[in-house]
C-alpha cells in the first residue's frame, strides 16, 4: 500500500485512551489507528481497517499536531501500521516531539524505523478466517499469517513484546513451537490474552489461561478497555 502523497497515511481513527493490554496497561495513550491490514483474521476487532478499511488521509505533520500535550505515550496500531513506507518519518517526528512510540504490528512486516515498543501479536491457526468465507482468502492468510524470519529481525533490533491471542488451551501447543524457534526470547516477553469481545468472555478464558501461564512463565494480560468501555471504537 502507497500513500498518494509521501507526508500522508490513511488513518481509521484517532483518540485518547488507556493501554489496555500487555506491558504498558494502564497507561493513558493517544492512539493512532492506520487503515489497511494485509491479513483477514475472522475475529478482528477492527473490521474497518481490515474487512472494509475505511479513513481520512492525514499528513504527519497534523497527526503529531493531534496529540494532546499531556499524552506523552503514542500507540500506533492498526491494522497493519508496517504496510505505510512513511511509517519511519511519523514515528520520528513523534520521538522527535519527545513521545513514548510503541508499534502494534502482527509482525509479518520489517521496516527499519526509530519506536520505543514493538508490541507483536503473531497470529495464530485460531484466526483463520473461517468456512464462510471464499478459499482463497483463508490460503492467502495462512500463507501470511507468520514470518518466522521477519518475527527473528524484530526481535533483533527493537525492544518487543509477543502478544498472543488465545482460544483453546490448544493453542499454547501453536505458541510453544513457534517460540522454540525465538529462543533469544525472555518468557516474561510473552503475553498471553483471551480472545473475546466482552467482560465474561475474555474472565472465562482467563481462568484457565492464567494457569497456563503459570506452568510456562508467560505473562498474563488483562483487556483493560473490555472491561472499562465494552467492545466499543474509539477506547
Ligand atoms: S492482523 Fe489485526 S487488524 Fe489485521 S485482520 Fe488480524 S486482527 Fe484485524
Amino acid at each position: 500500500m502507497l500513500a498518494d502523497r509521501d507526508d500522508r497515511l490513511r488513518i481509521a481513527e484517532v483518540f485518547h485512551s488507556i493501554q489496555g493490554e500487555g506491558g504498558l496497561v494502564g497507561m493513558p495513550s493517544f492512539f493512532i489507528r492506520t487503515t489497511g491490514c494485509n491479513l483477514r483474521c475472522e475475529w478482528c476487532d477492527t473490521p474497518y481497517t481490515s474487512w472494509q478499511p475505511e479513513g481520512e488521509w492525514w499528513t504527519i505533520e497534523d497527526l503529531v499536531a493531534a496529540v494532546p500535550v499531556s499524552a506523552r505515550h503514542v500507540v500506533i496500531t492498526g491494522g497493519e501500521p508496517l504496510l505505510w513506507p512513511n511509517l519511519p518519518q511519523l514515528t520520528a517526528a513523534l520521538r522527535a516531539a519527545g513521545r513514548h512510540v510503541t508499534i502494534e504490528t502482527a509482525g509479518t512486516i520489517y521496516q527499519a524505523l526509530e519506536c520505543d515498543l514493538m508490541s507483536v501479536s503473531p497470529k495464530l491457526a485460531n484466526s483463520d478466517p473461517g468456512p464462510h468465507r471464499p478459499p482463497a482468502v483463508r490460503v492467502d492468510h495462512a500463507a501470511r499469517r507468520l514470518d518466522i524470519t521477519v518475527l527473528a529481525r524484530l526481535l533483533d533490533r527493537y525492544a518487543c513484546q509477543l502478544k498472543f491471542v488465545v482460544a483453546e488451551p490448544d493453542d499454547l501447543r501453536e505458541i510453544d513451537a513457534l517460540l522454540a524457534r525465538l529462543p533469544s526470547l525472555a518468557p516474561e516477553a510473552v503475553l498471553l490474552m483471551s480472545l473475546g469481545s466482552s467482560v465474561a468472555e475474555v474472565m472465562a478464558r482467563g481462568r484457565w489461561l492464567t494457569e497456563l501461564c503459570k506452568e510456562r512463565g508467560y505473562r498474563y494480560t488483562p483487556r483493560l478497555h473490555i472491561d472499562l468501555y465494552g467492545d466499543t471504537r474509539g477506547t
